[in-house]
């Protein structure tokens, strides 16, 4: 009976439009994205990148401590000897699959080379675009440097 009666009085009805009301003369917190954006923290952990050196040189060692330390088993690294004698990599790829981007690859890395950038707008469209090979890696790490360096030196202030 009680139900039958708030039915009939559409006491529900009016309670939904009391709230809306309500919020109708109240700042907004809708953020009408992508033209708007939410702040984000330096330590944001996003796309991967490999950086280099201000000379160019890659700063990669294929000391393979990234790869040791994943707990997803995200990344494969092969390692070879470079024409300078210094040990580099000749393989590395980042599955974003299997990645739970927990930042433990750029904890490890003792030379700064693989980072987390900022980076979180990108989709795939084909089979196989999750592999983040070495040359994307590095792209991503020369397009992005000057923001990379920036987050490392605000995230060190942290500390
Ligand atoms: S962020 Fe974590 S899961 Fe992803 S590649 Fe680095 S160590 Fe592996
Ligand atoms: S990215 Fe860093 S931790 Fe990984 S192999 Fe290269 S130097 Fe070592």
């Amino acid at each position: 009976m009680q139900n039958l009666v708030k039915t009939f009085l559409m006491t529900e009805l009016f309670g939904g439009l009391r709230i809306t009301f309500k919020r109708l003369f109240t700042k907004k917190i809708t953020v009408q994205y992508p033209e708007e954006k939410t702040p984000q923290s330096p330590r944001f952990r996003g796309l991967h990148a490999l950086r280099r050196y201000p000379n160019g040189q890659e700063r990669c060692i294929a000391c393979k401590l990234c790869e040791a330390v994943c707990p997803a088993l995200a990344i494969t690294i092969e390692s070879t000897v470079g024409p300078d004698g210094t040990r580099r990599t000749s393989r590395y790829d980042i599955d974003l699959f299997k990645c739970i981007y927990c930042g433990f690859c750029e904890e490890a890395c003792p030379v700064d080379a693989i980072v987390e950038t900022r980076i979180h707008e990108y989709h795939m469209e084909a089979r196989g675009e999750n592999i983040m090979t070495k040359d994307k890696l590095l792209a991503i790490g020369d397009k992005y440097e000057a923001m990379i360096a920036a987050d490392k030196s605000a995230d060190a202030s942290y500390r």
